[in-house]
């Protein structure tokens, strides 16, 4: 396989240096000794590296989430709260629901 198209938030990933679109792709992980000594263990994540297939130029993406499917995040419950789960919109601790807040909000 050699190295491919690449799309991230939305934009074809485009070399800054040669304008080549190709490019290998790499992972890293930022949280090394490596990293440390390069002054980026702040970073302490993990990254997708592409490698420009014309030229070599590094490209660095740190994951973020995809906008069109963002990762579910725990709500707090407005009766007692407790954080909700994401996988749930009932609180576990007092059986308060977000739509029944809503809807108490939009009721007046
Ligand atoms: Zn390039
Ligand atoms: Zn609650």
């Amino acid at each position: 396989m050699g190295p491919t198209k690449v799309v991230r938030g939305g934009t074809p990933l485009t070399c800054a240096h040669c304008s080549g679109q190709t490019f290998w792709e790499r992972s890293a992980l930022l949280n090394t000794p490596g990293m440390t000594w390069l002054g980026l263990d702040w970073l302490n994540e993990s990254a997708e590296v592409f490698v420009c297939g014309t030229c070599g130029r590094l490209e660095w993406f740190l994951f973020v989430p995809d906008p069109d499917n963002p990762e579910p995040v725990a709500i707090t419950c407005l009766s007692c709260g407790k954080l909700i789960p994401p996988a749930t919109d009932t609180c576990l601790a007092c059986g308060w629901t977000y739509a029944l807040g809503e809807d108490a909000e939009v009721r007046d």
